[in-house]
């Protein structure tokens, strides 16, 4: 596993509450050149990016959703607070979004994308084995593990395309995208 590839708040959350799931950042981009004026996608404020990324984004996005920028020392790209309501902070469904300035539209459609694939994946009994069954992950793979695989698949599938793989699993093949398309996002 990549070194602080995976930080799951939820591992200390009870039981019946879907936790928190959080998104370690990749390796950063090298920094813009610095610009007279800023213009077009570097002078958007973070809400104007999310709401200009979320175009990429083939899901709708029905979960309130906030963004801000990322602070110094800041790992995580976004946070996601699935259904059901808990207690705080799970009282609100929702999305939180941490943009760094390098990246690029499609970057934060990605991370909208994957944080849309938290909000929509259960923790039940019966879920997490036929997930691992169908990407061939052992049995007893930990929901921190397969829960970034299966939010990261989903960003695959409805996300703009990007490079690298933000989950500590491997990424499917294409063919492989295409049965998992069908066995579980394909109404
Ligand atoms: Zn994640």
């Amino acid at each position: 596993m990549r070194r602080g590839a995976l930080a799951l708040v939820a591992a200390a959350n009870m039981a019946l509450v879907a936790g928190a799931v959080t998104w370690a950042v990749r390796p950063s981009h090298p920094p813009a050149p610095a610009a007279a004026a800023a213009t077009g996608w570097d002078a958007l404020d973070p809400a104007a990016r999310c709401a200009s990324a979320a175009e990429l984004v083939r899901q709708p996005d029905p979960w309130p959703t906030t963004c801000r920028w990322r602070e110094a020392g800041e790992g995580l790209r976004g946070l996601s607070y699935p259904p059901p309501a808990g207690d705080p902070p799970w009282d609100r469904p929702r999305i939180e979004v941490y943009l760094s300035r390098a990246e690029t539209r499609a970057d934060v459609a990605h991370t909208i994308a994957h944080e849309l694939g938290h909000m929509r994946h259960t923790r039940t009994a019966t879920f997490g084995p036929q997930w691992l069954q169908a990407r061939g992950l052992p049995d007893g793979t930990p929901p921190s593990i397969w829960t970034e695989d299966y939010a990261e698949v989903f960003a695959t599938l409805f996300g703009p395309p990007v490079d690298g793989w933000q989950a500590p699993t491997q990424r499917p093949s294409p063919e492989a995208l295409a049965a998992l398309k069908d066995q579980f996002f394909t109404p």
